[in-house]
């Protein structure tokens, strides 16, 4: 696909986007690769070079209370109702420079947009850079938007880092407050858009450079554990075998087949283990991991169901026990149905086939959503790559996402 959607104005902005992403990666905790973990020094260089791009638009960005940079563009009439932009500036340890990053530099092009046109909307439009998304330095994460969406947990301010450093004394020292970080919840926000990366290979599969979020996914794990008999892999015959290593082989594969059976449902055994895991042995004992993930709770509660059906059946047919242990549950966030209309009309727009598909990986989004209605545009990535260096998006693809985003943004309406 080409862009010969957009106009020269439109390209120009993604290739000043696509720099600016380049110069935001400089900031960095470790040299020569991208590392930017919460409330460190290169966030909050980071942050400071931020508030001054802000400052050149004529915004006046500050440090909250929980670590977000935060700024406000008015509309029309002083304290209209907000639609909030952003995403996450903090990163993975040897991270790609869009992921996050693309969302947090993509809402401030829109409002340079807007500015340097003198522009105002019926709506203010507020952006932000959350901190602390990647969940890396401290055992928590979104924080930032927790605090924004007035579900901060206070026992994140208690969490050391590897150093025994106290996020409380590291918020403190990066310029936020943490008496206040629980207080802060935004006010008179209208909506929440976050653009991203799609992390995943479905855009790139079709030839298309944007999409619109239906849902990210609610996932279920589940902790499997099967008990056969070991025995003397020479002494035992076939049909007097109770092997837990073949019984847990085809339990994956019944797990598989049945993810296979239904669109954006995916289930995953990631980690096997053997016991007692010797050449000569037959394994007696298998341990093994399952992620269920769907963007609707109720086709996730139906695959589990299955799921546990098809591990006991099977254990039954090879006289093996088989015990299944949830550890960990998570419900899908539904994207809010009228900021996908805006987004995918705005996606067509810029001249491209409208997409929705959920998103496989947890967001700020969801956690927004709580508070206010809230929705998502991807933007292609080179073969679904992402938390690694080797994370790539082509300069148009920059410039669909800001040019969609832009118009999403022109076309709000508060309701
Ligand atoms: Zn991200």
């Amino acid at each position: 696909m080409t862009a010969k959607h957009l106009s020269d104005a439109e390209l120009a902005a993604g290739r000043e986007l696509m720099a600016r992403l380049d110069a935001f990666a400089a900031f960095t905790d470790e040299p020569g690769r991208l590392t930017r973990l919460f409330l460190s020094d290169a966030h909050k260089r980071a942050a400071r070079a931020f508030i001054g791009w802000c400052a050149e638009a004529g915004l006046d960005a500050r440090i909250d209370a929980a670590g977000n940079v935060v700024a406000r563009y008015e509309g029309r009439q002083a304290g209209a109702p907000a639609l909030m932009l952003g995403s996450h500036i903090d990163t993975v340890r040897d991270a790609g420079r869009y992921d996050g990053n693309y969302g947090a530099l993509a809402a401030l092009a829109v409002v340079e947009g807007l500015a340097g046109h003198g522009e105002r909307l019926d709506h203010a439009v507020e952006i932000v850079a959350f901190g602390d998304e990647e969940g890396v330095r401290f055992r928590s994460t979104l924080t930032g938007s927790r605090a924004l969406a007035g579900t901060y947990e206070q026992d994140a301010l208690d969490q050391k880092d590897s150093g025994g450093v106290l996020m409380r004394d590291a918020l403190k020292a990066f310029g936020g407050d943490p008496d206040a970080a629980g207080s802060i919840r935004a006010n008179n926000v209208a909506a929440f858009v976050e653009a991203h990366i799609e992390q995943g290979p479905l855009l790139e599969a079709e030839g298309l450079p944007l999409g619109v979020v239906s849902a990210i996914n609610g996932a279920t794990r589940l902790e499997v554990g099967v008990d056969g008999a070991a025995g003397h892999a020479g002494a035992t015959p076939m049909a007097l075998r109770r092997d837990a290593l073949t019984a847990a082989a085809e339990m994956a594969l019944a797990i598989e087949a049945r993810a296979r059976r239904e669109a954006d449902l995916v289930a995953t055994v990631g980690r096997l283990e053997v016991w007692p895991g010797a050449t000569n042995v037959i394994p007696g004992h298998v341990q093994f991991s399952v992620d269920l993930r769907a963007p609707d709770d109720a086709r996730r509660a139906a695959a589990l169901a299955d799921l546990k059906a098809s591990i006991h059946s099977i254990a039954v047919a090879r006289g093996v026990r088989a015990t299944v242990a949830k550890t960990h549950e998570a419900n899908a966030f539904v994207c809010d149905p009228r900021i996908v209309a805006g987004l995918t009309r705005a996606v067509v727009e810029v001249g491209v086939r409208p997409r929705i598909l959920p998103s496989g990986a947890g967001h700020d989004t969801m956690v927004m959503g709580g508070h206010c209605p809230a929705g998502m545009l991807f933007v292609r990535c080179k073969g679904g790559v992402s938390h690694n260096p080797l994370e790539s998006i082509t300069p148009e693809d920059c410039a669909y996402g800001l040019a969609a985003l832009s118009r999403f943004v022109r076309d709000f309406r508060v309701s």
